[in-house]
């Protein structure tokens, strides 16, 4: 069995215009969407490196589970890195 790596970050991006604003996503990824006073996401905008698994499967979570398909996950590419 061999080891996997996972290199470099994602981010989590939200469409404004798809979003409804009922909050589903911060209850699926409370470590990495809060909501503002309106209940629209509030998403940190440090990239957050993919070897935190138990962030990146919350962001699966997320982005998975909004009723709007307004979230989806980028991944950020460092420079130098292939
Ligand atoms: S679950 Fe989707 S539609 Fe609902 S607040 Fe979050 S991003 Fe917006």
């Amino acid at each position: 069995m061999g080891v996997i790596r996972r290199h470099g970050q994602f981010v989590i991006r939200v469409n404004p215009i798809l979003c409804d604003g009922f909050g589903h996503c911060a209850e699926l990824a409370p470590e990495i969407i809060h909501l503002d006073e309106w209940g629209y996401p509030v998403i940190e905008p440090e990239p957050i490196p993919l070897a935190d698994v138990g962030a990146l499967t919350s962001a699966r979570y997320a982005e998975r589970g909004c009723p709007r398909q307004a979230l989806f996950i980028e991944r950020v590419h460092e420079p130098g890195a292939r």
